[in-house]
């Protein structure tokens, strides 16, 4: 048998859950437990911090993505608007009394339409930076990626996209840390996981998202199952949700200050208290055993 990529989402719908916490623990524990290379990628690319838990970790490799984005050649332009009308995203303002014709680069999502419509040639292209993508790993064996958006670039997803297509040549598992929330950037990431795992909170917030989060991974057709952090705080409107739903529940990790607090200085590594390894190790054993062997494919 010839073991497929096993691709790994670690998602919740509301900042605050402890998602980073959960990815990287996870990761952890699954680099002792997984017979196979991991990397985890950091998809949340407007904050990206699971490299703050790997201090040791070298920069492997890193490369600036681009956008194309047009620019109109007012001497070129007849104020014809065609390319505005085009225009999906309602990127280009034209102005024509004025002798007016702009794109706005960040309303801008590269899709060439404008290019097409335009017969006096007047549009041409230019790549603008939109952030780079970064490879590291330490001598313990931690492989890692992540994406950095450029300060005012609006572009995510696209960035997200461009990251998750770096070479998974010699990998077994890829564990993505999503973003937050249930938007595009949270589906670019988790599209294509094999199994996707929800981190939410007994707390009202953290149901109310947790539904909506629910709610797209079963409009996505994605397997999921749910981690419940801070467990033993709030109340059981999110058990109730759960068992009512029938949502596989992976694990729960109590509440504990001193957990939380070693969070707060980026070591999660030593220590663990007994109660949270030992969910910690339950939901990577689900992950390993079951995830990851029930996608094996014929050589
Ligand atoms: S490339 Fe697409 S999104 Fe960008 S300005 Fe042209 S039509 Fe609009
Ligand atoms: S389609 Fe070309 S000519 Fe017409 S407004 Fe746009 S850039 Fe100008």
């Amino acid at each position: 048998m010839e073991r497929k990529l096993c691709k790994i989402a670690i998602a919740s719908g509301k900042g605050g859950t402890g998602k980073t916490t959960l990815s990287v623990s996870l990761y952890q524990q699954l680099k002792d437990r997984f017979e196979g290379k991991i990397q985890l990628v950091d998809c949340d690319v407007e904050e990206p911090n699971d490299l703050l838990f790997f201090s040791s970790a070298k920069l492997i490799s890193s490369r600036p993505v681009y956008q194309l984005i047009p620019e109109i050649d007012t001497g070129k332009c007849n104020f014809c608007r065609k390319c505005a009308d085009y225009c999906e995203f309602n990127a280009i303002v034209v102005i024509p009394p004025a002798g007016f014709a702009e794109v706005n680069s960040s309303l801008c999502h590269s899709c060439g339409a404008c290019l097409i419509a335009c017969d006096q040639g007047a549009i041409t292209e230019h790549p603008v930076s939109i952030g780079d993508i970064s490879t590291y790993q330490s001598e313990a064996g931690d492989n890692l990626a992540e994406g950095k958006l450029k300060i005012g670039s609006a572009m995510q997803t696209m960035l997200i996209k461009e990251l998750k297509k770096e070479d998974t040549a010699g990998l077994d598992m890829v564990i993505y840390d999503a973003p937050p929330g249930t938007s595009c950037p949270v589906v670019a990431t988790v599209s294509d996981a094999d199994y996707v795992v929800l981190v939410t909170e007994p707390t009202l917030f953290g149901l109310h998202d947790f539904k909506l989060m629910v709610e797209l991974m079963r409009e996505l057709k994605i397997p999921f199952g749910t981690v419940v952090n801070k467990a033993g705080l709030g109340d059981e409107e999110v058990y109730n949700y759960i068992r009512k739903e029938k949502i596989e529940l992976l694990g729960k990790i109590p509440f504990n200050r001193d957990f939380a607090s070693k969070y707060a200085k980026a070591n999660l590594f030593s220590d663990i208290p007994g109660n949270i390894l030992e969910n910690l190790k339950k939901v990577a054993d689900r992950i390993v055993d079951v995830i990851c062997n029930e996608i094996e494919i014929p050589a």
